[in-house]
């Protein structure tokens, strides 16, 4: 039996004139092999168009809503470990001055004050051998060489504050609860 040009309409799903199902449809009655390939394209195209459960997208977004609550509150604790860390440590560092503190307070402050002393001395004689320099280099020194250098110093600025706000942006990934 001749199937064309039936099977290639029916495969093709070709939208066919009036004389043309008339033709389809007589064709079909005497032929088990295309009135079988009709019937699988139907169901295919019905398969195509069914719509998902009903619900389905609710369920989707609260399940995406808790999902993004859970990431929420694992940022939460790990804050908040991270700041119960920090503060411990900190405790560790300092719990030595309390206890010297609290043991002899006259004897600490004089410590404290010479070393407060000690500190400021040695800024102001820092900044007078900045001074110094700053005096005497730029005779030594030739301008394209400070351009260097002030860029240098610029580059090395401008990625640590990229260093600083990339570590702050990162969020905990993979950390399990
Ligand atoms: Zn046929």
């Amino acid at each position: 039996m001749n199937h064309q040009p039936f099977e290639t309409w029916l495969l093709d799903d070709k939208v066919l004139t009036a004389a043309e199902k008339r033709e389809l449809n007589s064709h079909l009655r005497t032929c088990k092999t295309c009135s079988a390939l009709a019937e699988t394209g139907l169901a295919l195209r019905s398969a195509r168009a069914a719509s998902p459960a009903p619900g389905f997208a609710l369920r989707f977004q609260h399940r995406l809503a808790a999902q993004k609550a859970l990431e929420r509150r694992r940022l939460l604790w790990g804050m908040i470990l991270l700041i119960a860390i920090g503060l411990g440590v900190f405790g560790w560092f300092v719990a030595p001055f309390v206890v010297a503190f609290s043991e002899a307070p006259l004897q600490w402050l004089l410590t404290a004050g010479s070393y407060f002393l000690y500190v400021l001395t040695s800024l102001e004689a820092f900044s007078e051998v900045i001074r110094i320099l700053a005096r005497i280099m730029p005779d030594f020194i030739p301008p394209y060489a400070w351009m260097v250098l002030l860029s240098a110093f610029a580059g090395m600025g401008l990625l640590w504050i990229v260093s600083i706000w990339r570590f702050a942006r990162r969020r905990p990934v993979g950390v399990t609860a």
